[in-house]
């Protein structure tokens, strides 16, 4: 599909790609995916963060392996307080209505970007 560099984020998802506002498109709707989750496997070799885009339309899943340091993703599960799995924050969804519908349908909460404002 595309290649994506990554880059270390202060925050409990670890990773983020290094473009800005870098869009991730669903190839059936033709539309922007939306992080799904984060998993992140210490216990690897190498260990990884494994993050996943769902397409909101269609349920399309794309998931990326990113590898890092053993020290750097036991870092990053103390932030999770022991969880290796997460959904990202809402700020990162949509104000889309269609889009925050069909988040809601698939039983997502807060769908409709509400913590956007600031
Ligand atoms: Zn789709």
């Amino acid at each position: 599909m595309i290649g994506i560099t990554w880059k270390r984020i202060e925050d409990r998802l670890g990773h983020a790609p290094i473009e800005e506002n870098l869009k991730i498109i669903c190839p059936n709707c033709k539309i922007d995916m939306l992080q799904r989750n984060s998993i992140i496997w210490p216990g690897n070799t190498p260990p990884i963060n494994e993050v996943g885009w769902k397409c909101p339309r269609c349920a399309y899943y794309k998931k990326f392996i990113i590898e890092d340091t053993r020290e750097y993703i036991e870092e990053v599960l103390k932030r999770r307080d022991g969880h290796n799995w997460m959904m990202p924050p809402l700020r990162t969804w949509t104000d889309d209505d269609e889009a925050a519908l069909q988040l809601e349908a698939l039983g997502y909460f807060g769908g409709r970007g509400k913590d956007k404002e600031k």
